[in-house]
């Protein structure tokens, strides 16, 4: 092969230093991983003001065929906005969310975090059903509770289904804080290059 010309080499290390770098690989791929599927990920932004928590997400179609299912994730700006991190926000591991952040990095951490659940969920049939099933057994959880509450005798929640549901959330959640980490680690070390 013959050696390319000094100009072309040069034009090929003029495009190599204006590429900019990746800032946020693990949000770029995440992001890229929905948005290459056929599913379909609305992202919806309440003006509640009442809202206490920060994101969310939830299965809102399983598609039979298991190729292009619906989900939506909510962000809470006010309670992003509003979130302390101060000593009761620091997690079992020691991470602290949002912390040195600005208020746009801050919701850019959060997107992290539901944009893994989305991944991860809207992965197969089967977790696309799981989300599905786990929003209906928390709300009904809820309400049950609500009810046994305000004394109406109606619902007792047996204590394994309560422990049950808890470990799987865990579980779930697992994922998606070690993408809400590497988010945040990666806002912090753009900071220098932005
Ligand atoms: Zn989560």
């Amino acid at each position: 092969m013959p050696r390319p010309s000094r100009r072309r080499r040069r034009a090929a290390a003029a495009r190599r230093r204006s590429a900019p770098p990746e800032l946020h690989p693990t949000l770029r791929q995440l992001w890229d991983a929905v948005d290459t599927s056929d599913h379909t990920l609305l992202v919806e932004v309440p003006r509640t003001r009442r809202a206490y928590f920060a994101g969310r997400f939830e299965v809102t179609a399983v598609d039979p065929e298991g190729r292009a299912h619906e989900g939506v994730i909510i962000l809470n700006l006010r309670a992003i906005d509003r979130a302390s991190t101060g000593p009761a926000a620091v997690r079992a591991d020691g991470f602290i969310p949002f912390e040195g952040l600005g208020r746009t990095e801050r919701y850019a951490e959060v997107l992290g975090h539901e944009l893994a659940h989305a991944v991860w969920h809207l992965a197969s049939m089967e977790r696309a059903r799981l989300a599905q099933r786990l929003q209906g057994q928390v709300e009904e959880q809820a309400r049950m509770l609500l009810a046994a509450g305000a004394g109406s005798g109606t619902g007792q929640v047996p204590q394994e289904q309560v422990e049950g549901i808890e470990q799987l959330a865990r579980e779930l959640e697992e994922p998606a804080e070690t993408a809400e980490v590497a988010t945040w680690e990666e806002l912090r070390a753009s900071r220098r290059l932005r």
